[in-house]
């Protein structure tokens, strides 16, 4: 559990200079802009060097940037970042160059629920979490003997699919088994990927309303993997692998998707099932977060994933999205968050949003 006292943190803040802040790498980019867009002051916490690409881009460019030597500094800088009345927001690259155990204990006020990540980063919790949920994951093949279709086999703590594959028989797993590796078996779900981008509040009733607060779709993607992605375009994976050439799921882009609207009351029950059962099983998830889903042909959502923080996929949508456009126009995930903080400062209940 994460033992950061926010109102404490809070308790020395100027209020009215919150300045929002993250790693620059991800979605920094669109967390700047956003925060920008909400009359925040940013800050881009960069190792080594004011990294040259921001000047590429003005209006992602954050106001102001905090070199560290490395991210591990980032947590001994502390007292510097609250003196300017920091916000962090965490992203997947942030908490995974900090370490998890490094970022539940950071002393600043981050944007969401520090103790999601115990829940998202270990396999069984997620699943229990998911499937208390209602929600259909893709089996699990404890025994890799009894592998009797396609799976993918998932290296724990693997970022980016990397060193993951696919098998088909008992045969080809001990093939590329690589020994004293932690793993996972899944079943290989047919269909296609869906990427679902949600936001959840629980101090503002202005969208799909669960028990307490409300709900909002922002957005979808599909990731683009290389080399399982284009590997058609050589030969079927079947034909490569004989010769040697496995495909690898390595994320290298996204790509915007819309979904065909009747399964949208399906998006948002999972949704929901997800935001309430976490706020039975450790105090709720909050703000943005993602369903990693595949969408079979009987129109049935298998989630293989859960990720409790803005991803990188909500990046082809800095100026909306065809579902966010219904909210409201140019907004995106990051602008969201910023608007959650602004909303929660200006009605005193930051403690809610941060932790
Ligand atoms: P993950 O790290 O779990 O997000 O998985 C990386 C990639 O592997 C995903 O983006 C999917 O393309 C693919 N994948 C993961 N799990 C499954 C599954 N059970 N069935 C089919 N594809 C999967």
């Amino acid at each position: 559990m994460a033992k950061i006292d926010v109102q404490k943190l809070l308790s020395t803040y100027d209020k009215k200079d919150l300045t929002i802040a993250t790693v620059c790498s991800h979605s920094s980019l669109q967390i700047f802009n956003g925060a920008k867009k909400e009359g925040f002051k940013t800050l881009g916490i960069s190792v080594g060097e004011v990294k040259k690409i921001y000047d590429a881009f003005p209006l992602g460019k954050p106001d102001e940037f905090f070199i560290v030597d490395k991210y591990q500094d980032i947590a001994s800088s502390a007292k510097e970042l609250r003196e300017k009345n920091v916000i962090v927001i965490p992203h997947g690259s942030f908490v995974e160059y900090l370490g998890a155990e490094n970022f539940l204990n950071l002393a600043l006020p981050a944007f969401g629920n520090r103790n999601v990540l115990l829940w998202e980063s270990d396999r069984k919790m997620e699943r229990q979490w998911l499937e208390e949920a209602g929600l259909t994951m893709p089996q699990e093949i404890k025994n890799p003997k009894k592998i009797d279709r396609p799976v993918i086999v998932k290296y724990h703590g693997a970022k980016g699919g990397k060193g993951f594959f696919i098998a088909k028989t008992y045969k080809e797993f001990s093939k590329r088994i690589i020994k004293n590796k932690k793993y996972t078996i899944q079943e290989f779900v047919m269909g296609t990927r869906y990427y679902l981008h949600y936001f959840y509040s629980p101090i503002q009733n202005n969208g799909y309303q669960l028990s307490k607060g409300s709900l909002q779709l922002l957005s979808m993607d599909r990731r683009d993997e290389t080399t399982i992605d284009e590997v058609q375009r050589l030969g079927s994976i079947a034909e490569l692998e004989e010769l040697g050439i496995h495909p690898t799921f390595v994320v290298t882009g996204n790509i915007p998707i819309v979904m065909r609207e009747s399964l949208l009351p399906k998006v948002f029950k999972m949704g929901e099932t997800v935001v309430e059962t976490s706020l039975t099983l450790f105090g709720g998830i909050i703000g943005s977060f993602c369903l990693e889903t595949v969408v079979t042909e009987d129109l049935e959502f298998k989630v293989f994933e859960i990720s409790a923080r803005i991803v990188a996929g909500t990046n082809p949508y800095i100026a909306g999205s065809p579902y966010a456009e219904l909210i409201q126009p140019d907004l995106s995930t990051g602008r969201r968050i910023a608007q959650e903080i602004k909303y929660a400062n200006k009605t005193d209940k930051l403690q809610y949003i941060l932790s």
